[in-house]
């Protein structure tokens, strides 16, 4: 079959879903590989190295891929391009994108939703929101030390003794962890909150503190949630807002990454606690696609409070370091074509039995496959 990669439509999306690498791999399992002009060069890959590393270059990939390979969703104009038994791998995000499910079933095509993948231990290889998750932590850390006037590590110096920064990481996800990374790895003094009080053990482990509520009731029942966060109640909300409230003059950088499935992100980091924060001090807030969990956000843009706190709400931090995240999402993407090529022949199997390739399959031969069914085995 041949797989080509898209070049991105969405204005400053830097990645590409395929690189020279990933797409050797994907020719072992038989296919060919195309991928459309310039597509890779803001990540960093030029047409050459697609050339050298057997690509064909091409200026219409919609017309000349079988699976066309992508980071967004597609836009409007991209679902006209796609036709009857054509195949899309890319984010979709098909509870918010009913209009678009519909579009992509009127063509007759299939979507492989890479944020459907379920997140089991088999297909770990291609949870793309994880691998995402993971840079956007990273990169969030390092964003905060940008516009931070200070050392994050304690220094005493022959100019004098520096305190090291307190950083508070709200919400201990994949992104959170990765940022309680980067914070402890960088000196930081780092403390993180959860609603899952499961993850207390793994920030200990990391070096950083879990700051614990003064509240008896567990929040969350993971078991219940799939792992995820479910509302909170009034109650502990209070609480946990007493408990920030108490903290903010004392942090340096603040970032916050908490979700809840389906939900807009709740507001954690009120306008007060961004007030009693001391000037130089920096909110870096990672739910701002989603609301923002810091009240004074604004989604893709960084501004400075007239207290002098920096809030940066963007919302394309994988894309901020396009090379990195290109190559882990390409990785993502070769290994679904691996599940659905199972005979290394160059044939796609779309099988509707497996588990994961069910649950990732929005839309199959024009029908509409989501939500998809329970999985079988969990
Ligand atoms: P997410 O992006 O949905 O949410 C981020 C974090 O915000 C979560 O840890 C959540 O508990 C927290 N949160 C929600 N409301 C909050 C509040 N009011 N205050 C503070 N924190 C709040 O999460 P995610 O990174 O996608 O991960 C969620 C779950 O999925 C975790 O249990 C994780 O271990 C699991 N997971 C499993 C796999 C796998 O098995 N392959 C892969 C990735 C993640």
């Amino acid at each position: 079959m041949k797989i080509g990669a898209a070049k991105e439509v969405f204005a400053g999306e830097a990645r590409v879903a395929m690189t020279p690498e990933s797409a050797a791999q994907i020719r072992k399992l038989g296919h060919e590989c195309l991928i459309e002009t310039g597509a890779g060069a803001k990540a960093g890959f030029t047409d050459d190295a697609y050339r050298a590393a057997g690509v064909t270059v091409v200026d219409d990939i919609y017309a000349a891929a079988d699976v066309v390979v992508k980071v967004r969703g597609p836009e409007e104009e991209e679902v006209a391009k796609l036709r009857e038994g054509q195949t899309l791998i890319s984010f979709f995000w098909p509870a918010q994108n009913a209009e678009l499910l519909e579009a992509v079933k009127a063509r007759g095509a299939t979507v492989v939703a890479m944020d459907m993948v379920p997140r089991i231990s088999r297909a770990q290889k291609m949870d793309a929101l994880s691998s995402m998750a993971n840079i956007a932590g990273y990169r969030a850390v390092i964003e905060a030390g940008n516009n931070f006037p200070r050392f994050f590590t304690g220094q005493v110096t022959a100019a004098g003794k520096v305190p090291p920064a307190k950083v508070l990481i709200v919400g201990a996800g994949v992104a959170g962890l990765a940022a309680i990374g980067t914070s402890t790895s960088l000196g930081a003094i780092t403390y993180a909150f959860d609603v899952r009080p499961e993850v207390a053990e793994q920030i200990e482990s990391m070096g950083a503190e879990f700051v614990y509520l003064d509240f008896e009731e567990a929040q969350t029942d993971g078991a219940a949630t799939g792992g995820y966060a479910a509302p909170s109640s009034p109650e502990f909300r209070d609480a946990q807002l007493k408990k920030f409230r108490e903290l903010a003059p004392e942090m340096d950088i603040v970032i916050t990454t908490a979700l809840i499935p389906g939900r807009p992100a709740p507001v954690l980091w009120t306008r007060d606690m961004v007030e009693a924060m001391k000037p130089g001090s920096v909110i870096v807030d990672l739910a701002a696609e989603r609301g923002g969990n810091c009240e004074l956000t604004v989604p893709d843009e960084k501004i400075v409070t007239d207290g002098g706190v920096t809030i940066v709400g963007y919302t394309d931090f994988p894309s901020r370091m396009a090379t990195q995240s290109s190559t882990l999402y390409s990785n993502n993407i070769r290994h679904m074509l691996s599940d659905l090529t199972p005979g290394k022949d160059g044939v796609i199997n779309h099988d509707m039995d497996d588990d994961v390739i069910r649950t990732a399959t929005a839309t199959h031969e024009g029908e509409i496959t989501f939500p998809p069914p329970p999985l079988k085995i969990q």
